[in-house]
């Protein structure tokens, strides 16, 4: 722990990543711990880790990477938060990430951009930017993201680490500040696919504080991951490796593919014609959603509170002003309007019929495949400011990722290579829902 926090003190004025670090706390809970010893039941027992800054840690400022909630210290911890510290885990610090997890690239976050260890011109990817570039940079040895259209996959891809998008449902969102309720999921980010299964493993489950968790038995991962890949069926689409898709990712991903294959897989050619209808129907809800979800910044509740105000009315609009940055005004925006009642059967409703489409695509496929493979975006990092006058560029990039997201499904995102400028390349695994288990089997066989 006192290695992880000397880490963090070295680099981070570079990377970024933490927005706060907890070090007494940390140091504190780390004796703690150790006076505790190792047992079954505490199998990450003096683990540094870190956790994106959108999941309740009791008493410790929890910013959601927002103006709105930079002084907000919760006074509960969220059950992901609190099931990592009963397994022994030290949290060192909160992470970095867009504001309120919308973006792709960490530039909306209130704190700053991180900084891709691989290159610190480039982005780390986001919105759980801070989460991969900390363990990129070997700060942590694995942290918690979010993934709403792609938060943890997308990231892990440009940092070169293994991260999870588990089943909607997998694991509690207790705690976790909301962006878009039917689509968010928590999950770990780890340099390797064994640490990944542990930390999944501690974080999954039932939660009765969340009423969309699934009361299911959580499969022993870490066990079942060793089984190789004989008897899988591997579908690979062709419309993920479409011109969008640089050549070189395309390359890398295909070898690994390969390899899979020569390690007893059957991979079979696959068509998923709804990828392009992903970006729409995810922004139109993603954004319905949280124009929702982000009502209650007020102004009142908790939080930022403008200074000047002579009513009330006065007092939401000048707070949210002040306390919400560009993307996440775009965000409400365009998530207001498309559930206002003049425009509501037009957009949302047609959003929502196509996300079925979407989710009965996946049905479909899972009849013939065990679990579908895929790169994770279409370029490598790029550079930090490239694309952040584009919105719509922006959106484009979480074009491979979404669907996943939309139909509740568990991705994870691993390294598979490098491209001539010595960026990062992710392969994405896709199964079926609570497919875990043969996820991490596929990973671990190619790692
Ligand atoms: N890049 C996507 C967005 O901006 C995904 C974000 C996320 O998964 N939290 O909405």
């Amino acid at each position: 722990v006192q290695e992880a926090i000397n880490r963090v003190k070295a680099d981070n004025d570079i990377i970024n990543a933490v927005i706060t670090l907890d070090e007494e706390n940390a140091l504190a809970k780390a004796k703690a711990s150790d006076a505790k010893g190792y047992s079954i039941e505490r199998p990450l027992q003096g683990i540094p880790i870190g956790l994106k800054d959108n999941i309740l840690t009791n008493g410790v400022i929890t910013t959601a990477g927002s103006k709105m909630l930079a002084d907000f210290v919760p006074i509960y911890d969220a059950t992901v938060t609190e099931r990592l510290e009963a397994a022994g885990a030290i949290n060192i610090g909160k992470l970095n990430m867009d504001e309120f997890a919308m973006g792709g690239s960490n530039e909306t976050s209130y704190f700053g951009p991180v900084r891709n260890p691989f290159d610190t011109d480039r982005v780390p990817g986001g919105s759980s930017g801070g989460s991969a570039a900390a363990v990129a940079a070997g700060q942590v040895l694995a942290t918690l993201g979010t993934d709403t259209g792609g938060s943890i996959r997308q990231p892990a891809a440009y940092n070169g680490i293994v991260g999870m998008k588990p089943t909607y449902g997998r694991v509690s969102r207790w705690g976790v500040i909301s962006f878009a309720s039917s689509l968010d999921q928590v999950g770990p980010m780890t340099r390797t696919v064994e640490d990944n299964a542990i930390m999944l493993q501690t974080i999954a489950g039932y939660d009765e504080k969340d009423s969309t968790s699934a009361p299911l038995e959580v499969p022993n991962y870490v066990a079942s991951m060793k089984d190789g890949v004989q008897g899988l069926t591997l579908g690979v689409p062709a419309e993920f490796f479409d011109d969008a898709v640089d050549p070189q990712v395309k390359e890398q991903v295909q070898a690994a593919i390969k390899q899979l294959e020569n390690a007893g897989a059957t991979v079979k050619e696959i068509s998923f014609a709804n990828l392009k209808y992903g970006i729409p129907v995810y922004y139109i809800i993603a954004s319905a959603e949280a124009s929702s979800n982000l009502q209650r910044y007020d102004g009142i509740r908790y939080g930022y509170r403008a200074e000047n105000f002579s009513n009330l009315e006065e007092l939401y609009v000048k707070t949210r002003t002040e306390g919400f940055g560009d993307e996440v005004k775009r965000r409400l925006m365009t998530g207001t309007f498309s559930i206002a009642s003049e425009n509501i059967d037009d957009y949302f409703m047609q959003a929502a019929k196509v996300r079925m489409l979407i989710k009965e695509a996946f049905d479909k496929i899972f009849e013939e495949v065990d679990l579908i493979v895929s790169p994770v975006t279409t370029g490598t990092a790029f550079k930090i400011g490239e694309k952040s006058s584009d919105p719509i560029e922006m959106y484009m990039a979480d074009l491979l990722t979404v669907p996943v997201n939309l139909a509740g499904l568990p991705g994870l995102s691993m390294p598979v290579g490098f491209d001539d400028k010595g960026l990062p390349i992710g392969m994405q695994i896709i199964g079926d829902r609570f497919a875990e288990e043969k996820i991490y089997r596929a990973a671990y066989a190619v790692e």
